[in-house]
C-alpha cells in the first residue's frame, strides 16, 4: 500500500486529506508541525508527501528544500496565498505540484494518483525491467524472453533461447556438454549429450554469420563450449 505524509498544522484540513485519501486505498500519516514533517519525511519512507506552505516554526519551503536534497519523494505543496505558488516555481525547490487553497478533497486525491503513477513509471516500481544482454551483435531480452541478431529478431525454442542465454550470462566460461545438458535439461529430461550439440548448431544457425566460423559459441575441442565476449 502506498503511503503518504501530510505536513499540515491546520487539523481539520489534514484531517478532511487524510479521509479521503484513506478511502482511495492509501495510508497516511499527518505531522501536524513542521519539525515533525521534516524529520519523518526525512527518515521514514513515504510515496508522496503533501506539504502546507505556511507552517509554524519552519515553512515548507525550507522543509521542501531540505527534503530534496536527500530525496526524490514526490512533493504536492499547497498554499492558501497565490503568491506562494509563484514563489515555489521560481525558486526551484523542486516540488512537483502545487495547489491552492481552498481545493476540493477529491482533486487532491486525482493528483496524488497522477503522481504516484508517473513516479511509480520513473523509477519502474511493480513494473519489471526488461532485463538485457547485449554482446556485440546479440541483444536478448530477457523479459520477454525474445533475442535480435543485427537488429533482426529470430525466433528460438524454449531450449535453445536458454542454453543462448546460459552461455551469454557466463561468457568467456568454458562449459563442457555435460555441465550444459545438467544446466538446461532437467534430469527427468529424455537426451544426452547429443542434445547440446544439436542445440548448438541450431543456435550457430541462427546467430552466426558464417556457422564453420563461429563468433559467438566457440567450440573448444575436446573440451566444450563458450560464449566469446
Ligand atoms: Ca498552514
Amino acid at each position: 500500500m502506498s503511503r503518504i505524509l501530510i505536513i499540515e498544522d491546520e487539523e481539520s484540513i489534514a484531517d478532511l486529506e487524510r479521509d479521503y485519501l484513506e478511502v482511495a486505498g492509501f495510508e497516511v500519516e499527518i505531522a501536524y508541525h513542521g519539525r515533525l514533517g521534516l524529520e519523518k519525511a526525512l527518515t521514514e519512507e513515504y510515496d508522496l508527501i503533501i506539504l502546507d506552505v505556511m507552517l509554524p516554526g519552519i515553512d515548507g519551503f525550507d522543509i521542501c528544500r531540505q527534503v530534496r536534497r536527500e530525496k526524490n519523494t514526490p512533493i504536492i505543496m499547497v498554499s492558501a496565498k497565490k503568491d506562494d505558488i509563484d514563489k515555489i516555481r521560481g525558486l526551484g525547490l523542486g516540488a512537483d505540484d502545487y495547489m491552492t487553497k481552498p481545493f476540493s478533497p477529491s482533486e487532491l486525491v486525482a493528483r496524488v494518483k497522477a503522481h504516484m503513477e508517473r513516479y511509480n513509471r520513473l523509477v519502474g516500481v511493480g513494473i519489471p525491467k526488461n532485463e538485457v544482454i547485449e554482446i556485440r551483435g546479440i541483444k536478448i531480452d530477457k523479459t520477454a524472453r525474445r533475442v535480435w541478431v543485427n537488429g533482426e529478431e529470430r525466433p528460438f525454442t524454449t531450449k535453445e533461447y536458454d542454453l543462448l542465454t546460459f552461455l551469454a550470462e557466463n561468457p568467456n566460461r568454458v562449459f563442457t556438454k555435460e555441465e550444459l545438458f545438467r544446466e538446461i535439461w532437467d534430469m527427468e529430461s529424455v537426451g544426452d549429450i547429443a542434445t547440446v550439440t544439436v542445440h548448438i548448431k541450431k543456435i550457430r544457425e541462427k546467430v552466426e554469420f558464417n556457422s564453420a566460423k563461429p563468433q559467438y559459441i566457440e567450440t573448444i575441442w575436446g573440451v566444450g563450449y563458450r560464449f566469446k565476449m
